[in-house]
Order: C-alpha cells, then sequence, then structure tokens
C-alpha cells in the first residue's frame, strides 16, 4: 500500500504546535505507511505533488491573525491540486471558526485538542481514502496528559514544555478557556524525564508553556501551591538543566505573585532567567473589571516591587483598546506604567487589543487611542523601556477603516 503524505505547512509562528504534532504523529502512526514532514513555502508542496488523489495531506494550525493568510494560500493549493492534496486545519482561529477555513476550501477542521482525533483521522484516512465525511472533526477523550510526547526532539526539533493546559479564569479577550475547556497537567516526572533528554540531545535549557506559571500544582482549593512549584524546580535543578519559568513563553499572573510573594524567592533560588513576565494588561480596575481579570492594578505594583526586589526584571504586559476603556483609563494605565519605570525599572510589552474569535468581546470594536497616549508609548520605547507589537497591531485592527 502506498504511503501518505503529512505536510505541515510552517510558519515559523506555529513551531511550537508543528513539533508538538510531529512528535505526536511519530510515535503513533505507522511509519511504513505516512511519510511526515513539514513545508517552508507553497513551492516544496507543489514539488510533492504525484498526481495521486488522496496521497498528500497539507496540515495548517493557525491563529487569527494569520486566516487571512492561509484561507488565500488554501483557495491557491486547492484550485491547482484538487484532490491531490487534502488539507486539514487546527488551531486556536479553526476551534473558534470552522467554517472559515471549510468555506475557503479546507478539507477537513479540527477542533480543540487533536492528540487522539488527529491520529484515528489519519489511520482512517489511509486505510480508507475518500471515506471521511465528517469535515469538522471534534476532539476525542484525552488519555492521561503524560501519555503524549513533549516536543519532536528525536527529530532535533525543540520546544517549550507545556506543563499545564488551559485556565481556571475567563479573560473576556482570551480563546484559552474555550479552547481548552479541561485543566491538564504534566507530572514532575514527566517534565524531568523531558529535561533529561533535553540535556542528551545537547541542548541545555527548559522553558515551559503554561497560562500562568504559579498555577502548576494548583486546584480549585489552593490557587497557588508553592511546595509544588518548588518541588517542580528544585527535581529539574537537580538533572543540571537551565531553568526559564515564569518568562516568555509563559508568565506570571499578578494576583498569584502578589498573594504569595515567597514563589518570588523559590524562582530566584533555581531559575537562569533574569526577567519576569508579569500578565497586567490594564492598570484601570474598571478596565480590569472589564475584562474579567483576576487582578486589581495594585497587585500589578506589588508584583513589580517583590519582582525588583527578588532580583527580577519585571516585565508588565499591558493591553490598551479593549472595549469600553475610556481615555481616562489609558491615561491611568500609563501614568502607573511610568512611575514603576522609574520606581522598580520595569519594562513594558505594549499590545493593543484584538477581538478574537470564540472569545465574549469578539466582534466589539477596539476602542480609538489618542495621540497623546501614543506619544508617550512611542517614549517609552525610544528610552529602551517599552516593547511589543502595539503599534503594528493598532495598524492591523485599525478601526477608523
Ligand atoms: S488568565 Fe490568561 S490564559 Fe487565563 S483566561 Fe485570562 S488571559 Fe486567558
Amino acid at each position: 500500500m502506498k504511503k501518505t503524505r503529512i505536510i505541515f505547512r510552517w510558519t515559523g509562528n506555529n513551531a511550537y504546535t508543528v513539533s508538538y504534532l510531529m512528535a505526536l504523529l511519530t510515535e503513533t502512526l505507522d511509519p511504513e505507511n505516512f511519510t511526515i514532514g513539514t513545508a517552508e513555502t507553497l513551492s516544496e508542496i507543489y514539488a510533492t505533488d504525484s498526481g495521486d488523489p488522496y496521497s498528500t495531506i497539507v496540515a495548517y494550525t493557525l491563529v487569527t491573525p494569520q486566516a487571512e493568510w492561509a484561507k488565500n494560500e488554501i483557495l491557491s493549493l486547492k484550485k491547482d491540486l484538487g484532490q491531490n492534496i487534502t488539507v486539514i486545519c487546527g488551531g486556536p482561529h479553526p476551534t473558534a471558526l470552522p467554517e472559515d477555513l471549510l468555506d475557503a476550501g479546507a478539507d477537513h477542521v479540527f477542533t480543540g485538542e487533536a492528540e487522539e482525533s488527529l491520529p484515528r483521522f489519519l489511520r482512517l484516512f489511509h486505510n480508507s481514502p475518500g471515506t471521511v465525511k465528517d469535515r469538522i472533526i471534534a476532539p476525542l477523550p484525552l488519555e492521561h496528559f503524560d501519555a503524549y510526547p513533549p516536543f519532536a526532539y528525536k527529530l532535533d526539533f525543540f520546544a517549550p514544555v507545556e506543563i499545564r493546559r488551559g485556565c481556571a479564569n475567563r479573560c473576556a479577550f482570551c480563546q484559552t478557556p474555550g479552547i481548552f475547556p479541561e485543566i491538564r497537567e504534566r507530572s514532575v516526572g514527566y517534565v524531568r524525564d523531558t529535561a533529561i533528554k533535553i540535556l542528551e540531545h545537547g541542548r541545555d535549557s527548559i522553558f515551559f508553556l503554561i497560562t500562568d506559571a504559579l498555577s502548576y500544582g494548583s486546584d480549585a482549593l489552593n490557587p497557588v501551591d508553592p511546595r509544588a512549584i518548588e518541588k517542580l524546580l528544585s527535581e529539574l535543578s537537580g538533572t543540571g538543566i537551565k531553568i526559564h519559568f515564569g518568562n516568555f513563553p509563559s508568565e506570571v499572573s499578578p494576583s498569584s505573585l502578589a498573594r504569595y510573594p515567597e514563589t518570588a524567592l523559590i524562582m530566584k533560588k533555581y531559575t537562569e532567567n533574569t526577567k519576569i513576565l508579569v500578565g497586567g494588561q490594564s492598570a484601570s480596575d474598571r478596565v480590569l473589571g472589564i475584562m474579567g481579570r483576576a487582578h486589581n492594578a495594585d497587585d500589578i505594583t506589588t508584583s513589580a516591587k517583590i519582582l525588583r526586589e527578588t532580583g527580577f526584571t519585571p516585565i508588565i504586559d499591558i493591553l490598551l483598546g479593549v472595549p469600553g476603556e475610556e481615555k481616562k483609563d489609558r491615561e491611568l494605565t500609563m501614568s502607573v506604567m511610568e512611575s514603576l519605570v522609574l520606581k522598580y525599572r520595569i519594562r513594558v510589552n505594549m499590545h493593543y487589543f484584538m477581538p478574537l474569535p470564540g472569545t465574549p468581546l469578539y466582534g466589539s470594536r477596539p476602542e480609538p487611542v489618542e495621540d497623546s497616549v501614543k506619544n508617550r508609548i512611542a517614549l517609552l520605547v525610544k528610552n529602551g523601556h517599552a516593547r511589543g507589537d502595539f503599534f503594528k497591531q493598532l495598524e492591523l485592527n485599525d478601526y477608523t477603516r
């Protein structure tokens, strides 16, 4: 029987997910039946066309800002190659708006977690080509979260380890609770074994995916469990790996840090990073209420103080333009950030609100930002106190068009 080719469309932005899915598929599919690779350009996909119907699957995993690009590309692929390729999509945007990709020509869209649904679909596709009729493929129940590989280290394709999935909060701008309704966590043993594999493959550092790094080991009764965090980090430290925790691509919640300041000392004891990223979003309690955040503005200031006193550089994430935010809220947020720059030498990651499908704020218009506020942001950037995609996002999401 001929092999089915699976080609992940690699964009750089989807590197972590592609690495994870490649690991999953190389470990669950029979290599006698499948080949798995990536394509960085459309021409690489065209070059693989064998003229055989149902022989090649092109897989897109994407977020909303990539949706227009992906839809245009899928339209071209299907127009030129027709049934010779089958296009499948997954990720935050397809999960929230599957029809958006189907209308563009995708054959199947996976919603939510795909650890079980994707391998099952691929086996069916290979064994009985043309018989999978469902166009929207819902998630199947997962095994224990430790049952799945962390990323494709066997292919020398490294990524942060997802140590916790999902979030107990329900922020109005965030897709995470909708995509991952259930909270899952990797065990300390799983993470330690992954660290050992990273070291064995010649790398020296470990990074994590987790919505709030300080939520590791927590439950409904204990929103932060400092002992669980220390157990994780001390076990990892014993392997000799360099630990990057509480910084990109994860962050810490101001409410977790302000209420459990001892966690800063634990992070300082074990981690390599000199910065900690704090999900502040706004310094206006009114706007934090609109966003549905689990912290108040004072928690941001307290977090900055704790981090600076512990020897970390605090990086505060800020999101302007959320629907309902007013000029006075933006000015307050900027004033608080400017004073924290002076007092605790924070840096600010500035972002502009983008309404994401599947969130309560989808369909709402971002609030315009005054020139005076933009000038204050530009000055922070110029002086090295701020960075982020604020001006790019403002351009992409222009409310005046
Ligand atoms: S705390 Fe973070 S991950 Fe959780 S819902 Fe809010 S923005 Fe999303």
